[in-house]
């Protein structure tokens, strides 16, 4: 007997990033409605199943759709707006002015659109945000129907948005209770970093953690400089001071985590702490290099983050795995560590299992939503390939990015956005660009 399906995807190569890391030849994808129904060798799928719509992507690589796991979607407002300055100018002498002058509810709305159209074009499935005005994120996410996880942001001092911790935690929790069971949109608390929340703060953000069964995504040892001013007023790490509040744990997704020492990086692996590699925006902001290969041996999750435009430029998930395993071997002086499985890993079922939906997605195995991308691996620049995994890693970038399905919906085809005006969201980028400008 023939089952009815939505479509049947059939590939060349793709990679599962279940347990073991399986790359699978000549097989095909069935989705059914949302849902990845089943998985099996090309030469069999007609026998079973029959399609509305049938993708025979001969020259691609599939895999599960990346998953950007810190990002400010909102900020690609501010792509290049401050570029070539340290972090604390970069934060205090614009980032937190121009926020202060512009960030409003259409910006936040506006700004998400756009850096959304980048993330689905260069093959990310789901983001996990930090902003202000999660509301906005969250519309946007839901208009384009990409799955977002929306970080509640709490910091110390007032912004157009809020106006004391109170009024952070007030604000995103009726957010929350106002999304609570949405298909795409699901939510984080963020304390924003530990260097603009108090201790007072951190205490009442853990509470609710443990209440509410929420992870916690936060921004943790990004600088050195973030360091040794925790060390001066607290006579602690900022690592330490969230484990003397009951912060770290395996709900805890830290962004960062630049420059950690043994004891530090003990903390983070005894107590299962999630990081969140961001290796663009330590580079362009000279934070630092984080040393992933060092707690990948211990064991600890890590997963990938583009962080935001106006600290990255760009959104492409597959730029940051490439640069992750070459900064690993540089440092290491090992070229046979971070290899393409394991990186690759890091932006799929790492992510996931950080956020806590590994059960969800993250890997392209039956009963997980049908979150996928498919990559050409046919240009020139890819020719000839012998090792399709490798030849993504080192040789791919957001250009061959074809095809993206989310919870079982086409959102690229043949590199195309379906439904989006990308035109209609440039003319918004340069009408902002021309108000900020002005001023
Ligand atoms: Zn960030």
């Amino acid at each position: 007997m023939i089952k009815k399906v939505n479509s049947i995807i059939s590939a060349s190569w793709i990679f599962t990033a279940d347990k073991n890391n399986t790359l699978l030849e000549d097989h095909s994808i069935v989705i059914l409605e949302d849902e990845i129904l089943d998985i099996l060798p090309t030469k069999n799928v007609f026998d079973g199943y029959e399609a509305n719509e049938v993708f025979a992507l001969s020259e691609h690589i599939i895999m599960p759709g990346f998953i950007n796991n810190h990002t400010h979607a909102a900020m690609s407002l501010l792509k290049g707006f401050a570029n070539d300055v340290p972090l604390k100018s970069w934060l205090e002498d614009y980032i937190w002015p121009a926020e202060k002058e512009y960030v409003s509810e259409a910006f936040v709305k506006d700004g998400s659109l756009i850096a959304i159209a980048e993330m689905i074009k260069s093959g990310t499935t789901t983001f996990n945000d930090m902003y202000f005005y999660p509301n906005q994120t969250a519309e946007a996410a839901v208009e384009m129907g990409i799955r977002a996880n929306i970080g509640l942001v709490v910091m110390e001092f007032p912004t157009n948005y809020a106006s004391d911790p109170d009024d952070y935690l007030k604000k995103g929790l009726d957010f929350r209770d106002q999304w609570r069971g949405d298909g795409l949109i699901s939510t984080s608390l963020a304390p924003h970093a530990p260097y603009t929340t108090s201790d007072k703060t951190l205490n009442t953000i853990g509470t609710y953690a443990d209440q509410l069964n929420m992870t916690i995504h936060t921004h943790l040892h990004e600088t050195k400089e973030e360091v040794e001013n925790s060390i001066n007023q607290y006579k602690a790490t900022p690592i330490q001071r969230y484990k003397s509040l009951g912060l770290l744990g395996p709900n805890l997704m830290a962004a960062h985590c630049t420059h950690v020492d043994e004891s530090d990086l003990n903390l983070l692996h005894q107590n299962n702490v999630n990081v969140v590699h961001n290796p663009s925006s330590n580079l362009i902001l000279g934070s630092g290099i984080a040393d992933i290969s060092k707690m990948l041996d211990l064991g600890i999750n890590v997963s990938i983050g583009t962080d935001s435009s106006a600290s990255n430029n760009r959104l492409d998930v597959l730029e940051e795995v490439r640069l992750a395993a070459l900064l690993g071997k540089g440092l290491n002086h090992q070229p046979e560590i971070l290899d393409s499985k394991n990186v690759f890993k890091m932006a799929t079922y790492n992510a996931a299992k950080a956020m806590n939906k590994s059960k969800m997605i993250g890997s392209i195995e039956p009963n997980k939503k049908a979150d996928i991308v498919a990559i050409n691996l046919d240009s020139i620049f890819s020719q000839p390939v012998y090792n399709p995994l490798t030849s993504l890693l080192y040789n791919g970038n957001q250009g061959g990015v074809d095809y993206v399905w989310i919870n079982g919906t086409i959102k690229l085809k043949s590199g195309q956005l379906e439904n989006i005006d990308l035109d209609r969201l440039k003319n918004i980028a340069k009408s902002w660009k021309a108000k900020i400008k002005k001023t």
